[in-house]
């Protein structure tokens, strides 16, 4: 699973552009708003092209090659090869225009001048950034031509709706486990007999894409030959037969063993390659798109993971909760690892940019390894530095922002992750029976867990501050950066768990006094005394929600706490300037 907000919830420049429609009598339908290009090419106007990119900052992503081994660095050449791959079959997945699409607009730009030429070229640059003509945060509003993207991508026939392929499964039990396979394309048998019924018949990924997959598995080969490596060259390996047999299970094995192999021959390469996410199949929810991670593990920030993995038991001891509740044998936490991307490509590389992401997806894998987390460090600095700091500016009291700063944010992160894993996880009843604190609560159960993880995380940077284990300064600086970064999570609304953990949060904390807000100015700030017994007793109230499975203490402090106060929406009204995301340029050559 990816951590990918859906911004197009808090979106200013589409809630412009609806609300001017509107002023110009505007029950036009969308074609009528879009213009010739040349070439018989519609598309809309290089004005509102313009407003819609400007809410993706430009930014370089890379790593500082001279830390690379050239060992790894011929390795990561072909994996940026097979890589590359991955993004033609994601287009060739997510529709069947995209890339003709594509072609057209580069062809025709150049025999333009002009205007008309960087319109053109402009129109090229947004496909690429959306994976083809249709916008990503405007609802896959189509911005070159007027066809709709297909729900279901090319996963299945163009024609077949939902309901005709859930009653095709319904009436043909045989061909379920088959169709409902993430690594199956659906299709119409050929007709033979055109009086009979058409038939839907399943096609393996591996033949389907054949042509394609036999070249990424060459590139994956040349780069198992290259490392000295034997748990990445075993992936790599792995990886490369499943795109052959269509059987992903070992490789996904094996891929949560990268970085295990003895320090003399270790790789620091991470890399992740193959169809995972389904989120790309609107139609059924079923198929995984192809995408990869080409990245370099972090050695300072791994060394702090590992330091903090000691130290479970003494930050489970140091919650403010009673000490009958606290809970020592949640045992392995699934493995983090911290990394900086190199290349990222297909549905890993659309629109809005992952900064952290959870694999396999693979229940089979999941319940014999467990699963790994995967933070992507520098696409983390470049969304701080393109939108965090931008809108710590706007808020936040002019004071404190010397001590926003991205060590301080990435903690938060980090110790947000790890705080899943501290805290109750099963509650036994009085009468002896036990149950998971997420059946418990139910529905709360995500809003009151974000919000957990949040506190809990900043409880546990303010105790390890105490132990010396951070330097000097961090506490100052986790207030002031904690506070912004609960600005940018509410941006895109309330409704989704992230946005209402730190709506709680806010609230919860202001009316503790540990944030103050200053009406003159509209701006928030934070009171350093009051600031860590507040944190104590939000984190003692969630976990003790969740240690004793209270459903009804979980909905009365969402109804509490769970709505934005309108300083707050003021404030965001102001934030209409400040990217939603960013758009890599990754450096690698
Ligand atoms: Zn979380």
């Amino acid at each position: 699973m990816t951590n990918r907000r859906n911004p197009a919830a808090w979106n200013p420049v589409a809630w412009t552009l609806i609300a001017l429609a509107a002023a110009c009598g505007g029950a036009e339908r969308k074609a009528d708003m879009m213009v010739d290009i040349g070439g018989g090419v519609r598309a809309i106007p290089a004005e509102r092209l313009a407003a819609k990119r400007a809410r993706y900052a430009d930014v370089r992503i890379g790593v500082d090659e001279a830390g690379v081994t050239a060992e790894d660095r011929a390795v990561l050449a072909d994996l940026v090869r097979a890589a590359e791959v991955m993004t033609r079959l994601f287009w060739k997945q997510a529709s069947a225009t995209g890339l003709a699409t594509r072609e057209g607009l580069a062809s025709l730009a150049p025999q333009l001048a002009g205007p008309a030429r960087a319109h053109a070229e402009a129109l090229l640059d947004y496909v690429d950034l959306n994976a083809g003509p249709w916008d990503r945060l405007d609802g896959d509003e189509p911005f070159v031509g007027t066809a709709a993207k297909p729900a279901g991508g090319t996963f299945y026939p163009p024609d077949l709706t939902r309901e005709a392929f859930e009653a095709w499964l319904a009436a043909h039990p045989e061909d379920r486990e088959r169709f409902e396979s993430p690594f199956t394309v659906i299709r119409w048998a050929p007709a033979t007999d055109p009086a009979a019924p058409r038939r839907l018949v399943d096609l393996p990924y591996s033949e389907a894409h054949r042509k394609d997959l036999e070249e990424a598995a060459a590139h994956l080969r040349s780069a198992a030959s290259k490392t000295r490596d034997p748990v990445l060259a075993k992936y790599l390996r792995g990886r490369a037969d499943a795109f052959r047999t269509n059987d992903y299970f070992q490789s996904d094995m094996d891929w949560m063993d990268l970085g295990t192999a003895p320090a003399d021959v270790a790789s620091s390469i991470e890399v992740v390659i193959g169809p995972y996410e389904v989120y790309e199949d609107g139609l059924a929810g079923l198929k995984a798109a192809f995408e990869a991670f080409v990245t370099v593990r972090d050695d300072a920030e791994s060394r702090k993971l590992a330091a903090v993995a000691g130290m479970l038991d003494e930050l489970e001891a140091a919650l403010p909760l009673d000490d009958r509740h606290k809970n020592f044998s949640r045992g392995k936490a699934s493995p983090i690892s911290v990394v900086n991307v190199v290349f990222a490509a297909g549905d890993a590389a659309k629109g809005v940019q992952t900064t952290a992401f959870n694999l396999p997806n693979d229940e089979r894998v999941r319940t014999a390894k467990g699963s790994k987390k995967v933070m992507l460090k520098n696409v983390g600095r470049a969304k701080f530095d393109n939108s965090l700091v931008p809108i710590a500016r706007t808020v936040l009291d002019p004071a404190l922002l010397p001590r926003v700063d991205f060590e301080a944010y990435f903690n938060d992160i980090l110790m947000h992750e790890v705080s899943h894993g501290l805290g109750p996880g099963v509650i036994t009843s009085p009468d002896g029976t036990k149950r998971t604190v997420n059946l418990a609560l139910r529905d709360t159960y995500s809003h009151i867990e974000e919000a957990k993880a949040d506190v809990v995380g900043v409880w546990s940077i303010l105790h390890l501050a105490k132990k010396g284990f951070f330097p000097a300064g961090i506490v100052e600086r986790t207030e002031a950066t904690y506070l912004a970064g609960i600005f940018r999570s509410v941006r895109f609304g309330v409704e989704e768990a992230h946005g209402k953990a730190n709506i709680m949060e806010f609230n919860y904390l202001r009316k503790q006094g540990a944030f103050t807000y200053d009406a003159a100015t509209g701006r928030f700030g934070v009171d350093h005394d009051r600031f860590e017994p507040a944190i104590r007793a939000l984190a003692h109230d969630l976990l003790v929600i969740e240690a004793e499975g209270d459903l009804a203490a979980a909905q009365g402090f969402i109804a509490t706490y769970g709505t934005m106060p309108p300083e707050v929406a003021d404030a965001l009204a102001r934030l209409a300037h400040v990217p939603v995301d960013i758009k890599p340029q990754y450096t690698w050559k």
